[in-house]
């Protein structure tokens, strides 16, 4: 099993992805409350080379010699990306050894100020930051960011970024009912993201469970509903991930990959079928096994019960 790449699995946003995670458990620059990694253990802004570039380079290549390319490399993970000080380094030699597959950086845009990084990103294919929040008081109470971090850097640092970027910037907008869905700060974001001017804006809310108990997803009415209030045309709501294919390219190796991918990030049987592309009945059963054995445990939640590892704090978080 690799210790830095994690997938493929069916994205959302990107088909088939296969995820690069280049910061331990937890290193972030944010602490969000609907995190689904758990919390930040170690919230810095400080870039390093928080795990070997050559092992992971040495990971890529071992994986593209035995599997034929992913439709993305997406630099997510347990943390933030662009805490790695060889992100640039790393995005080039994939460029370089699988120059048909394409990147993408998922950032939570906390360095974008840093020309530095906003150069190494410029080598992506597709960065997708986030921004929740558009005044100072939401931004530090959702996602809880570094002292180090002010949101005005951050926007204008987006903003310089789009400027320059030749690529495409997907940028998400996780909606959380009680803390960024009133009035004001809904026109805050607007006006922000009028000025970012991202190819796509993506509406998305809770899906899993987060750091914070007792957290609501928004409905999608409220999430079209903002959509359709902003009236941004590249403003949309984002679906449900298409389904793995059956090919055998992808992994389907049973109880391997339901802890690899429960260690990432919380699921129901459903996500996990889906994901894998593996029967509903299977996952079912594996999971019984599993749970038995206490190598998951199950949280009761609105869209279900969801699964995670039991080291899941040890083993990292996903896209
Ligand atoms: S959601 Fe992303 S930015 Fe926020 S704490 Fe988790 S890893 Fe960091």
């Amino acid at each position: 099993m690799y210790q830095y790449l994690f997938g493929p699995v069916p994205s959302r946003r990107l088909g088939m992805s296969l995820g690069v995670d280049l910061v331990p458990h937890k290193v972030c620059s944010f602490n969000c409350v609907y995190c689904e990694c758990g919390k930040t253990t170690r919230l810095t802004v400080a870039r390093d080379a928080y795990v070997p570039a050559a092992e992971v380079s040495a990971e890529l290549e071992h994986y593209l010699a035995h599997h034929r390319a992913p439709d993305f490399f997406t630099f997510s993970g347990a943390g933030e990306p662009t805490l790695h000080s060889q992100l640039g380094e790393i995005l080039t030699f994939i460029r370089r050894r699988a120059p048909e597959a394409r990147t993408a950086v998922i950032t939570n845009a906390s360095l974008l100020d840093d020309p530095q990084v906003r150069a190494e990103l410029a080598t992506a294919d597709v960065v997708m930051p986030s921004l929740d929040a558009a005044t100072e008081r939401t931004f530090r109470r959702l996602d809880r960011p570094s002292p180090r971090v002010r949101l005005a850097p951050l926007i204008e640092g987006l903003v310089a970024f789009r400027d320059a970027f030749a690529g495409q910037m997907w940028l998400e907008v996780v909606i959380l009912p009680g803390y960024n869905d009133h009035p004001e700060e809904l026109a805050a974001l607007r006006a922000a993201l009028e000025r970012i001017r991202a190819d796509r804006i993506q509406l998305n809310t809770l899906d899993r469970p987060g750091t914070e108990v007792d957290l609501q997803p928004a409905s999608r009415a409220q999430l079209e509903q903002i959509a359709a209030d902003w009236g941004l045309e590249n403003a949309h709501v984002v679906a449900a991930a298409p389904a793995a294919p059956a090919d055998a390219g992808y992994r389907a190796d049973g109880d391997a990959a339901l802890l690899a991918t429960l260690a990432r990030r919380p699921c129901t049987a459903d996500d996990l079928a889906r994901l894998l592309g593996l029967p509903e009945g299977e996952v079912a059963e594996r999971l019984a096994a599993l749970e038995a054995a206490g190598q998951i445990t199950a949280v009761a939640q609105e869209r279900g019960l969801f699964y995670q590892a039991t080291d899941r704090a040890a083993r990292g978080g996903a896209e």
